[in-house]
């Protein structure tokens, strides 16, 4: 559809964006689903997000925030969903009833991926690397999903004190763990919320051969799968690496703009970069 005077705007703002695979994979989307929107990444500084969020939204647009804007986004939405409000992070906004909304879609995302690994998220156990903007997302969806206790481990501890402080203030189900691996124990699930792993030759963020798992799932991608994903299927386990994360957010902004259910078969070619995608090939990365 060539974009005429009702075309509506949707921008990802963050800092860098050249790399996002957002724009081919939404404009994928409305393509398929006969939307008349055109979505671009805009590189952009801290002070210029509260403004573009604003405008964007009240000209009936919308757009995804990435890094590092999610927490200035989360400030400067009018209404937040309960996962804003917890994980301080806004990657989705929009106009709703005239007030400019906002949603962490990667929590959505988190949990569903989870559950299609483990089958069931309630009561399970799960260790959680990093301590960031992608780790508050994982703690806080493994949290709602059930999750009996989940212990996080990061290079400065003091980071993930914090992070469990703020997502569980009575430290009933949230821990933190100083070093891995924790003797005797095995968890159902673990998580890679670092950005180990972005570049080849990165350390590990677990070595699942010490630290005992039923399943694991990588929040970073790269093309052909990053090396923790691949390590953790030599050793038997199912394994995901960041692609059905970045696919399930990119599905729930979508409904969150449109009002209907997301073409995932159109948006999962255009990230795999099938032909049938029909789509520009010159950018690949990691960002939502
Ligand atoms: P962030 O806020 O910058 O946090 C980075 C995390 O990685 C921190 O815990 C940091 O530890 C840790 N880290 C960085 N370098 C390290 C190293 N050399 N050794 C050990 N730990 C290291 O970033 P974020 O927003 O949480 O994002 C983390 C990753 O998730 C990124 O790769 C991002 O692309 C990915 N992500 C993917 C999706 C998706 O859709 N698939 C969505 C969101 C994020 P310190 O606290 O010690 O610095």
């Amino acid at each position: 559809m060539e974009p005429d005077v009702h075309t509506r705007l949707f921008a990802l703002l963050g800092d860098p964006v050249a790399h996002s695979l957002s724009p081919r994979m939404q404009n994928a989307a409305f393509r398929a689903a006969g939307m008349n929107g055109v979505y671009v990444a805009l590189r952009c500084d801290a002070r210029s997000v509260p403004g573009l969020i604003t405008g964007i939204a009240r000209a009936n647009g919308g757009g995804n925030v990435t890094l590092p804007h999610k927490g200035v986004a989360a400030e400067a939405v009018e209404e937040r969903t309960e996962a804003v409000a917890r994980t301080g992070a806004c990657n989705t906004f929009w106009l709703e009833k005239g007030k400019v909304r906002g949603d962490n879609t990667d929590v959505r995302a988190v949990a569903a991926v989870a559950r299609s690994l483990l089958g069931e998220v309630r009561d399970t156990y799960a260790i959680v690397a990093g301590a960031g903007g992608a780790a508050a997302g994982a703690v806080y969806a493994l949290l709602d999903a059930g999750a009996a206790r989940i212990v996080i481990v990061n290079r400065s501890p003091a980071r993930a004190e914090e992070l469990a402080r703020r997502l569980d203030p009575g430290g009933a189900r949230v821990m933190v763990s100083a070093a891995p691996p924790i003797e005797g124990e095995e968890f159902d699930l673990a998580v890679n919320a670092t950005s180990l792993g972005l570049r080849e030759g990165d350390a590990l963020p677990l070595d699942l051969e010490t630290v005992r798992v039923r399943a694991a799932l990588d929040l970073v991608y790269r093309p052909g799968e990053t090396a923790w994903t691949r390590h953790a299927r030599r050793l038997g386990l199912p394994a995901r690496d960041g692609t059905e994360v970045l696919l399930l957010q990119g599905a729930a902004a979508f409904e969150r703009w449109w009002g209907r259910e997301a073409p995932l078969d159109a948006m999962r070619a255009a990230l795999e970069n099938r032909p049938d995608a029909a789509l520009d090939t010159s950018s690949h990365g990691n960002a939502p």
